[in-house]
């Protein structure tokens, strides 16, 4: 069992992971670039030390230096929060070799799950729900493949298999698209996935975005903590997250729970995870699986009162889970704000040096934040700089609380999308809640932004 856990990640969620390892008593090791030798964590970890340059290519994703570091300073464990190298399964795998513990799944389960088409057919197997489309990889005969796309129902969406962060997918309107749609996203995906292999599913006109987190120990023991509405979205990326989801009757959330579970230990997944759906009249169609801590995971820790990276590591250790599906209670609801340093109507980054950082306070509200007044927010990176979190006995106490929190925020010299968020807090279909995936784009697309939010 390990007793120090290297931190293989930066910002707001080293910090986070930092916090967890304390609370645990286990000693902690950060790692970071040149351009990150004031991040919050590293003043906080029993030792640090740098692994590259600025480029990400050369630091946070080079498995090479992050196992070396953790062979020089005796890392028992190394931990990848999300992004970077956190859905690797190659990196996972030299972790395993080297005689060092993942805090993750392991890397066969990673490689399962990381290949969308080999996700699919694991999870029909298994009796979870998918959105209807091809069976497996498209075949070469462009015949065959329009035959899949007929089948599925036009519109449809042309995936890469190796696809993520919301990259290397094109939606299909007209039967005269299809090969070409399928010719440049096959290019694409065999570039940036190194990976050609493509997939077709229905495309969903007007989706929500539902998740389920669930928690898996090496024991047998599986729970599902409710789950997450993460419509909230542009070009693919959450915006606001919550949870419960609004308007979804529990039972129907309590059905696809079990169901995820059953999946797990069917093919022997262990450790933290998350399963994607979209939501459309009344049915739910698996996207994908996150095999790893999410962004959004406080909303779930909100309501559940369940410390979900310190069970992560619990399980890692080879620990049982401290609670079983009958001791799961959710309390009232969640929102998260994810707060960037970008340009709230333009969206492009804006890094630079937060002269005062004061974080809002106040009962049901979470700051997770690497910031401090002095910092400067480097280029190099995701623009993430704080998730702001309101729990209420209500969606509308929560919702209250949010908008006071995000008055209070005070990030003097950045700027930061905290306008965006006091509009849609605000917005007709948010405060309804019943927005599919498509509704920021659309109110973007209308100029909802530019009509009343500039200064
Ligand atoms: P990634 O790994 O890149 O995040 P996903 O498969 O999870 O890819 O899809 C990301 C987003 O793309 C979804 O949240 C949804 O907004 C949209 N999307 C994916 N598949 C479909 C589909 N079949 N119909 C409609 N929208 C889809």
């Amino acid at each position: 069992m390990f007793d120090s856990v290297l931190i293989a990640n930066r910002g707001e969620i080293a910090l986070r992971i930092l916090r967890a390892c304390r609370a645990l008593g286990l000693r902690t090791i950060a790692v970071y670039s040149e351009a990150d030798k004031d991040l919050r964590h590293l003043a906080l970890a029993d030792q640090s030390l740098c692994i590259g340059p600025a480029r990400a290519a050369e630091s946070y994703l080079d498995g090479n230096a992050i196992i070396l570091a953790a062979r020089l300073t005796g890392a028992g464990a190394i931990h990848p929060g999300y992004g970077f190298l956190s859905e690797n399964a190659g990196f996972a795998e030299a972790v395993e070799r080297s005689g060092l513990t993942f805090i993750g799944p392991s890397s066969e389960a990673i490689r399962l799950m990381g290949d969308k088409v080999s996700a699919k057919r694991t999870m029909r197997a298994a009796g979870v729900p998918c959105v209807p489309g091809s069976e497996g990889a498209l075949p070469d005969d462009p015949l065959a493949i329009a035959d899949i796309a007929e089948a599925a129902g036009y519109p449809v969406i042309v995936k890469a298999a190796g696809g993520g962060g919301g990259r290397g997918m094109r939606i299909v309107r007209d039967p005269t698209e299809l090969a070409q749609a399928v010719a440049v996203t096959r290019e694409e995906a065999a570039r940036a996935f190194n990976n050609p292999a493509l997939y077709i599913e229905k495309f969903l006109e007007a989706p929500r975005h539902i998740e389920i987190q669930i928690l898996t120990d090496k024991h047998g023991n599986a729970v599902w903590l409710g789950e997450r509405d993460c419509s909230m979205q542009r070009r693919h990326q959450k915006v606001i997250e919550e949870a419960p989801a609004p308007g979804i009757a529990r039972e129907e959330i309590a059905g696809l729970g079990r169901r995820c579970i059953e999946a797990c230990l069917s093919f022997g997944y262990c450790g933290a995870g998350t399963f994607e759906f979209l939501y459309e009249d009344g049915a739910f169609y698996f996207i994908e699986m996150n095999t790893r801590v999410q962004v959004e995971h406080p909303v779930t820790e909100l309501i559940t009162g369940v410390d979900i990276v310190r069970e992560q590591i619990n399980i890692a250790r080879g620990g049982a889970l401290a609670i079983t599906q009958s001791d799961i209670r959710m309390h009232g609801h969640a929102i998260e704000c994810r707060i960037n340093a970008e340009d709230p109507f333009s969206f492009t980054p804006a890094p630079g040096c937060v002269e005062r950082w004061t974080p809002p306070g106040g009962p049901g509200i979470r700051v997770e934040s690497h910031l401090y007044s002095g910092y400067v927010v480097p280029p190099h990176y995701d623009s993430l700089i704080a998730k702001l979190l309101a729990h209420g006995q209500t969606r509308a106490e929560a919702i209250a609380r949010m908008k006071g929190a995000l008055e209070e925020i005070e990030t003097r010299g950045l700027t930061t999308n905290v306008p965006l968020h006091v509009r849609l807090l605000s917005e007709e279909g948010f405060a309804a809640g019943s927005f599919d995936i498509h509704h920021l784009e659309t109110l973007i697309a209308q100029g909802w932004l530019k009509q009343e939010a500039r200064p």
